[in-house]
């Protein structure tokens, strides 16, 4: 295997020049937050700020004016980032990318994060079993059909289901999921979901009438008591959904664009052939749930 220290997170390119470190969570926003001296959870702890992953200065810079500084804009208003990501649900892109939407911003954000966090931890664990699974992230075709869509201006992601709560607990949280993969990123009122390359299944079951059904839950569990994990709950019914439905994400890679497959049947009755299971996903929920520490009150 290649030094992965010396292959670029976003182009998978060797690196000879003088590498530059991109900061996986801009240092500018971690300040803002007064995150920067807090640990993340997970089999290794790490310091937010140090997680850093190695790029071509180049490939740096252009993520840097391309989506970072765009999303740090949107951070600063984030009533409005709310109802921007709100207003751009109905419907589901059919072609994605090169697009600028708010929404296709803040997931090509999210992907890098999540890609970022398991690179930097690939390269800097000392535990086998993490690494190895690390490894499995990093080396999956997901990731490589990511990089590719960034390669052909798509942007750093593949179509995924991106969702978003508010609550009154303004607390930050940063929880990332190997299987299914998503990521939940908590800023201050603000709670963005991402399931990571889902290739819009997710968005597919859980949109509309569901989706408002959802934040109301979460509202009123918010509400109820402010100290109490809400927008995990929320995190905790997008995945057991996601791993009950019946159909797996599906992509092709096409001359200059990679092609989402995942929501094509060839069934006669996609309806009755794709229902969800009721008693697999609460079975799932509680046991997501459980995972996460979450007990609900009565
Ligand atoms: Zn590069």
């Amino acid at each position: 295997m290649n030094d992965l220290r010396r292959v670029c997170f976003f182009c998978n390119k060797e690196i000879e020049e003088k590498k530059t470190l991109e900061h996986i969570i801009p240092n500018s926003l971690l300040g803002r937050l007064r995150i920067k001296e807090e640990t993340i959870t997970g089999r290794k702890e790490s310091q937010y700020s140090r997680i850093k992953v190695p790029a071509h200065s180049s490939c740096n810079s252009e993520f840097g004016s391309e989506y970072e500084n765009k999303v740090l804009e949107l951070l600063d208003d984030l009533d409005a980032l709310y109802e921007a990501i709100k207003s751009e649900e109905p419907g589901i892109l059919m072609m994605y990318g090169p697009g600028q939407s708010v929404s296709e911003i803040i997931t090509t954000w999210l992907s890098k994060i999540y890609y970022g966090l398991f690179y930097y931890d690939l390269i800097s664990t000392q535990d086998e079993e993490w690494r190895d699974i690390c490894s499995f992230v990093v080396s999956g075709k997901n990731f490589e059909y990511v990089r590719t869509s960034y390669k052909n201006g798509h942007g750093f992601q593949l179509p995924s289901s991106l969702y978003v709560f508010k609550t009154s607990n303004t607390n930050t949280d940063l929880v990332t999921l190997v299987d299914p993969s998503s990521i939940l990123l908590k800023i201050g009122s603000l709670t963005l979901i991402l399931c990571i390359c889902d290739g819009y299944l997710t968005k597919n079951y859980l949109n509309g009438e569901t989706l408002e059904r959802l934040r109301k839950w979460v509202r009123q569990e918010d509400e109820r008591d402010t100290r109490f994990p809400s927008h995990k709950l929320a995190l905790g019914e997008i995945v057991a959904l996601r791993s009950c439905i019946p159909k797996t994400p599906k992509f092709i890679s096409s001359e200059n664009q990679i092609i989402n497959m995942s929501l094509s049947t060839m069934v006669a009755n996609p309806d009755e052939y794709y229902r969800i299971d009721e008693q697999a996903i609460s079975d799932a929920r509680v046991e997501i749930l459980r995972e996460f520490n979450i007990e609900l009150g009565s």
